[in-house]
């Protein structure tokens, strides 16, 4: 069985100092640079099994990266507009995978853990669709909800994928 141990702070730091050693300056953000910028970018799940920069090989700099529970893309909205008031974003992917935590879990049961800590600050969150039950079904669902959304310009491609944490090979979702 694979090892689930616990990666620390202190070993974080320990990694970081090998890495660092190797690090190549990332270039800055200037104000010219952002405006010339049309970015491709990705909405996937936080899950640690899931990382576009390894599975579509490109360096960590050149491709933005929203990782949430599920790669649910109401959730990822807040961060989709930000972005998008820095940068141009021209096309966004939606990444969705091959057993999922949020296939395993209801709206219901999302909302009752929030509960169990303020019933008052849970009523304010909406888990209304997080749970997955097919992938390409909510793949297709995300994108629809990104192309019927009036906060996504409406000359953003909006594309979706299953990542397969088996084969490692992404299989684009038609819609
Ligand atoms: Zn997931």
């Amino acid at each position: 069985m694979a090892s689930q141990a616990k990666i620390s702070l202190s070993d974080l730091l320990d990694r970081n100092k090998e890495y660092s050693k190797s690090h190549k300056p990332f270039p800055f953000y200037t104000k010219e640079l952002l405006a010339g910028l049309k970015r491709t970018l990705i909405v996937t799940c936080m899950d640690p099994r899931v990382i576009p920069e390894k599975f579509s090989n490109f360096e960590a700099n050149k491709v933005p990266v929203i990782r949430c529970a599920g790669g649910r893309v109401k959730y990822a909205i807040h961060d989709i507009l930000s972005l998008n008031t820095i940068v141009a974003i021209d096309e966004i992917v939606v990444i969705h995978h091959v057993d999922c935590g949020v296939m395993q879990v209801t709206d219901e049961a999302f909302q009752a853990e929030a509960k169990k800590r303020s019933e008052s600050e849970a009523a304010k969150l909406d888990f209304e669709g997080m749970h997955i039950a097919d992938l390409h079904e909510s793949v297709k669902s995300d994108v629809a909800w990104l192309r019927n959304s009036p906060l996504i310009k409406s000359d953003t491609a909006v594309k979706g994928a299953i990542f397969d944490i088996v084969s490692g090979k992404l299989e684009v979702v038609e819609s």
